[in-house]
Parts: structure tokens; sequence; C-alpha cells
């Protein structure tokens, strides 16, 4: 048995046989035997050949994922249909190359254009392109291409990288995992496979090379691990993990169109956290109420250059639109910690988690801070989006992103720009001297969201990636609780809305306590979404008092958290 670690694209486990998924080479004579009106012809027949085929696929795609989805593959259309890819190869083609040849050149010529765009978008068009062009030449060459739709049942896809149109043809009760050697949580590929609810594990460095098909894999999409060949153990282990994953999974379903409410008919309001517009499909699918946090940052990773105001005010745009104008909390950039950005400059810092981080850096390097919250503002109009501010320590920051959303305001005044002149701006309390000033901040915020993931490792001063101390980084502890209940309290006081968003609000352990404290909203993961319902429904506010005033009159961690566990429901 060997094992190797990726990254978790789609949740769930798959356990299933191996399908190495090569496309055919693409090999064609360069010299060209065939006049160049019948060249034409046949690049016109594969073209008007790849856009019936490839409108069947959408059409299918969208029967059964959706129509967003489907948009990838029409967006395919529109590339066939482009004139100027036309133009250009008609006219190689009448300068004496073969239509292969002309098609390859032209279309490779575009492909280097737009990846060397520091952007996502632009690399993303450049894969796009180079899917059409090998579908294409595969057609002229007259490849039969790889049939998706008849793979046998309980196939594991090992693949260099996925396309969507690969993906598309994918038949959902045939394929039970995907592993990829390329791609990341945002590629395209990844979205569709979270899209049909495969598990999918990526960025397996070399792994085609590593399994024969026919070999037994295991992969499971939420850790990232990839087992080949493994022993019978390991395999009855995983299948039961399995079973219990997706039954789980089942009854919870039925959580999916149901009202967020306690036992006793308690309205609590659930919302999810994303990294990327993309992900609100996951969020329609699971039922869920809006966008509780929108980690901004991850628009900024991976990148040369930080996203321009358009690219910023398109995303947010998209996301907030896509989930019919409900609520988005936009957080401002993050960044810091453990999320580095190479390009932006940043020295090296002997304490990246008590440094030049989130808002301490967005105040500093105005042009970021601003454009980002011009963009915001003006996908305001299109819903209900709210300014959240990550790591705040001090009412001054508070009071100067104020002022700065103010003179933005006064700016798209005079440049004639619509945006919402009530926006609501709140603080993420994830700091002990945010704890601390709970009272003074609720006097100036519209909102708080408590982000237990921070608050519990300053509070407990334990870093959170520091496998060492982990134990200590827990919210199991008396400190955090007591914290919590204060920041709730104050906000309480003031009668605005506390949220929380870090991973303790989807802990069904914790739940009973934070309903017990009065919180009204929570944000949660997606993939938690249904469990967190089914959890709040099951509890009524006495008996979380209850189990409540007992946790809070406990001190050792220990034994906070077998208490919690003993009660736990799910
Ligand atoms: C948190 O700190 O709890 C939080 C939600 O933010 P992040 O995990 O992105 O730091
Ligand atoms: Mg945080």
């Amino acid at each position: 048995m060997k094992k190797y670690r990726g990254t978790g694209g789609s949740d769930g486990i798959a356990v299933g046989r191996a399908v190495i998924i090569k496309e055919a080479d693409i090999k064609y004579e360069h010299k060209r035997t065939k006049t160049a009106n019948e060249e034409n012809s046949r690049l016109i027949a594969a073209l008007e050949r790849f856009k019936s085929i490839t409108a069947k696929m959408a059409d299918d795609m969208k029967q059964r994922v959706g129509e967003k989805d489907s948009k990838i593959l029409l967006g395919h259309i529109a590339i066939a249909d482009d004139p100027d890819l036309r133009k250009e190869t008609q006219k190689l083609i009448e300068s004496g190359k073969c239509a292969e040849e002309a098609l390859e050149t032209v279309f490779d010529r575009f492909i280097d254009m737009f990846s060397s765009i520091p952007d996502e978008m632009m690399r993303q068009r450049a894969t796009d392109i180079g899917d059409v062009k090998v579908r294409l030449l595969h057609m002229l060459i007259g490849n039969n291409p790889v049939d998706m739709a008849s793979l046998p049942p309980d196939t594991i896809i090992i693949a260099n990288d996925l396309t969507p149109s690969m993906t598309a043809g994918i038949k959902k009760e045939n394929v039970s995992g995907i592993l990829t050697q390329m791609g990341g949580r945002t590629s395209h590929s990844t979205i569709l496979a979270r899209a049909l609810m495969i598990p999918a594990v990526l960025s397996v460095k070399g792994i085609v090379n590593e399994i024969s098909d026919g070999d037994t894999v295991i992969i499971d999409g939420e850790k990232g691990d990839v087992f080949v060949n493994p022993d019978e153990e390991t395999i009855r282990k995983f299948l039961n993990a399995r079973e219990k994953h997706l039954k789980a999974k089942e009854k919870l379903f039925k959580y999916k169109d149901r009202n967020t409410q306690t036992a006793d008919g308690d309205d609590i309001l659930l919302l999810s956290n994303i990294g990327s517009p993309q992900e609100t499909d996951a969020v329609k699918q699971s039922g869920c109420e809006g966008v509780g946090l929108f980690r901004t940052e991850f628009l900024f990773i991976g990148k040369n250059t930080p996203p321009d105001e358009e690219e910023q005010f398109e995303a947010y745009k998209e996301t907030v639109l896509a989930l019919g104008g409900g609520t988005v909390v936009i957080r401002t950039l993050d960044l810091g910690g453990d999320k580095v950005m190479p390009y932006l400059g940043i020295e090296k810092e002997e304490n990246p988690f008590l440094g030049y981080r989130a808002i301490r850096f967005c105040l500093d390097r105005e042009e970021i801070c601003e454009t980002q919250l011009r963009a915001i503002l003006r996908a305001s109009v299109y819903g209900d989006i709210k300014i959240m501010i990550p790591l705040v320590t001090c009412i001054d920051e508070l009071l100067t992103v104020r002022k700065k959303v103010k003179n933005i305001m006064t700016q798209l005044d005079k440049d004639g720009i619509r945006y919402n002149k009530d926006i609501e701006i709140g603080v993420m309390i994830e700091t002990p001297a945010a704890s601390e000033i709970a009272d003074i901040l609720a006097k100036e915020a519209d909102f708080f969201s408590i982000g237990t993931n921070d608050l519990t490792q300053y509070t407990m001063a334990a870093d959170r990636t520091n496998s060492r101390v982990e134990y200590l980084c827990s919210a199991y502890n008396i400190a955090v609780l007591r914290s919590i209940k204060r920041i709730i309290e104050c906000a309480d006081k003031e009668g605005i809305m506390c949220s929380m968003c870090g991973e303790a609000a989807s802990d069904v352990r914790l739940i009973p306590i934070w309903i017990s404290f009065g919180l009204k909203e929570l944000s949660v993961s997606t993939a938690s979404v249904l469990q967190t319902r089914k959890t709040i429904s099951l509890w009524t506010k006495a008996e979380c008092d209850e189990l409540a005033d007992r946790i809070m009159g406990l001190f050792c961690q220990g034994d906070i958290k077998e208490l919690l566990e003993e009660h736990a429901r799910f």
C-alpha cells in the first residue's frame, strides 16, 4: 500500500478502481495535401461538430447540475465561435498550412497571450482555450475522445488535470472519485466536482505515473489523503467510513429547506463562510440563508498583483446576485499570519500572527484598502452587503474605516455612482483586546462577528498552526467561553447583532452553549450547514441554559470537554 497527500477538493470518501485518463496523442501530418478550400471546409465542419456536441453536453449539465456550471461549456462554444480566432486560422490555411497546424498555431498564440496576464480569470481563459483547442484537434485528426459517460462503475478517475469538458461528461453513477496532479480549490474542474458531489483530491504531484489502470484507490476528499492498493483492513475501514458519511449526509438532507429553529421555535439565522463567488452554488445547495463571512483574501492569494477595483466589484456583485440579493458580509483583506501574499512586499516577521496584518496592513496601505472599500460600496446596490473589519484591537481602527467609507461615498457621489448609503460596518471580535472593549466597540459598530479561531489562539496564547500547542488552542477553555459570553452581552446591551463565524460555530458540542449565551446568528462552512441546523433543532432554550450553567461552573478544560461530549446531540 502506498499513501499520498494532496489538497482536499470535494468532500467525501471514495473507494474504487483507477481509470487513467490520458488523451490520445495529437499527431498530424504537417505537409498539406488538400487545397485551401478543402482544409477550410474541414475546419468549419470540425467547429460545427464541436459546437453541436458541446451544446448537448451543456444541456445535459444544466439538467443534472445547474445552469451556472453549464455556462462554462457555453463559454467553450463562444470560443469556437470567436471571429478573431476563426479569421486568423483561415488566414494561415490560405498561406499554405493544414487546418490542424493553422488551428494549433493560432490557439497557442491566444493561450500565450492570456496566460502571460497576471490575473486568475485570464489564466482560466487560457485553460479554457487550451481545452477547446485539444478537442478541436482530436476532431480534425479523427481521434475518438475519451467517453467519460461510459466509464465502468466505481471508477476513480486519475488525470493530470480535469478539464471542464471532461468533467461535464461524467456520470455520477459510475464515477466515485477524482484524483488529479494539477488544479486548485477554485479551478473550474474542482467547482464542477463539488457541484456533482463527487469526492476529489487535487495536486498530488506525479500521481498519474504512480498508478496503473485497475489499481484499487481510496481517496479522502476532505483530508486530501490517497491510498493506492491498500490492504483489506484499510479498505474495510474506509468502506465503513464512507457508509457512515453517506448515511449521515443523506439523513441530513431533509434539513435543507427547513427553518433554522430551536426545538421550542426560536429562530437562528444560519449563514455560510465562503472564499470565492463560485462557492455560492454550495451555499444555495445547503439551503443557507446567505453569507456571514466572505474571506476576500482568497481573491488576493496565488497572484502576482492584487485584484483591481473592477475585478473585486465583479466578484462581490456576482456573489450577492447569486444569492438573490441576500446577506453577504464581506470581510476586508485579512492577510498575514498564515496567509501570505509575497507580491505585496511584506517583510518577514518574527511573529507574523502578532504583526503587520489584516486591518493594520490595510490602514497602512491605503490604495489597497480604498480600492476594496470602493468595490464593496459599488456592489452594495445589488443586495444586502455589509462590511466587516478583521483583527480589530482598538476603536480607532473602526473609526478610521468609517471615515474612509464616508470619503469614498463622497467620491462616488461626485462620480454619479450608486451605492447603499446605509451600508452596515461591523467588526470581528477575535482578539482579547476587542473582547475587553466590546462595550465600547458595540456603541460604534453596526454588528459583531466572533472569530473563534483567532479569539481562541490569542486568548490562550497558543498558535493555531502549531500542533504542539493544539491541545490549548481550544474553545473548551473557560477563558474563551467567558470572553464569548461577555462579548454577546455587550452587543445585546447596545442592541446590535452578534454573529459567530469561527469553526466553533458549527461544533455540535458547543452549539447549545451559543444558544444559551443568546447568539442569534451563526456562520459556518457550507459542508456544516445541515448538521448545524439539525443540532439547533434538537435543543430547547431551557435545556441549553441548564447545560451552559453547568459548563460555566467548571474550570478544567478536560471536564468541560467531557461534559459537552456527554451531551452532544447530532
Ligand atoms: C476566525 O478567526 O475565527 C475567523 C473566522 O477568521 P479566520 O479563520 O479567517 O482567521
Ligand atoms: Mg480570524
